[in-house]
C-alpha cells in the first residue's frame, strides 16, 4: 500500500554513512557546474533546479555532517562559514535582496543525499510555506 511504500523510500534514503555522490562531484570525477569555491565549501548548480537559481553548498570535508541533525559543537565553524557560502552565492547569482536557504534534514524532509548541503533558492517570487 502506499504507507508501506513512503516508508520504503524514506528508509532508503536514511542516514547510512555511506559516501555519496557530493564525493565524486568533490574529486570532479563527475561533472557540475561550479558556482563558487574555496578551501572549505564548493557550490554548484542543483541538476534538478526548483527555481531559476538553485546552488547546492556543501562542505569539502563532510566530517560526521551527514545531515543538520548529527551537527555537534565542534560543527559550527564550519556551519557557519556555509552560511556565509550561501550569501556569496546569492551576491553572485544577483538574487541577494531575495532568497532563501534551505537544509532538508531527514527522510521527512526529502533529505536525499546524506552530505550535509544548504540549497539556495531564488530568481522567482518564492512561496511561503514551502510544500
Ligand atoms: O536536500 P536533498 O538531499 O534532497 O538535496 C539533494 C540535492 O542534490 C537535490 O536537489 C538534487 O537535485 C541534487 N543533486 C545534484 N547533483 C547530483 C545529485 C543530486 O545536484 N549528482
Amino acid at each position: 500500500n502506499n504507507e508501506e511504500a513512503i516508508a520504503k523510500v524514506a528508509a532508503a534514503s536514511a542516514d547510512s554513512g555511506a559516501p555519496t555522490i557530493f564525493d565524486k562531484i568533490i574529486a570532479k570525477e563527475i561533472p557540475s557546474t561550479i558556482v563558487y569555491e574555496d578551501e572549505k565549501v564548493l557550490a554548484f548548480r542543483d541538476i534538478n533546479p526548483q527555481a531559476p537559481v538553485h546552488v547546492v553548498v556543501i562542505p569539502k570535508s563532510r566530517d560526521g555532517l551527514t545531515q543538520l541533525g548529527k551537527a555537534e559543537e565542534r560543527h559550527g565553524d564550519i556551519l557557519g562559514h556555509l552560511l556565509y557560502a550561501a550569501k556569496l552565492v546569492a551576491e553572485k547569482e544577483g538574487i541577494v535582496d531575495g532568497f532563501r536557504v534551505v537544509i532538508n534534514n531527514g527522510p521527512a524532509a526529502c533529505q536525499s543525499v546524506y552530505h550535509i548541503h544548504l540549497h539556495v533558492l531564488g530568481g522567482r517570487q518564492l512561496k511561503w510555506p514551502p510544500g
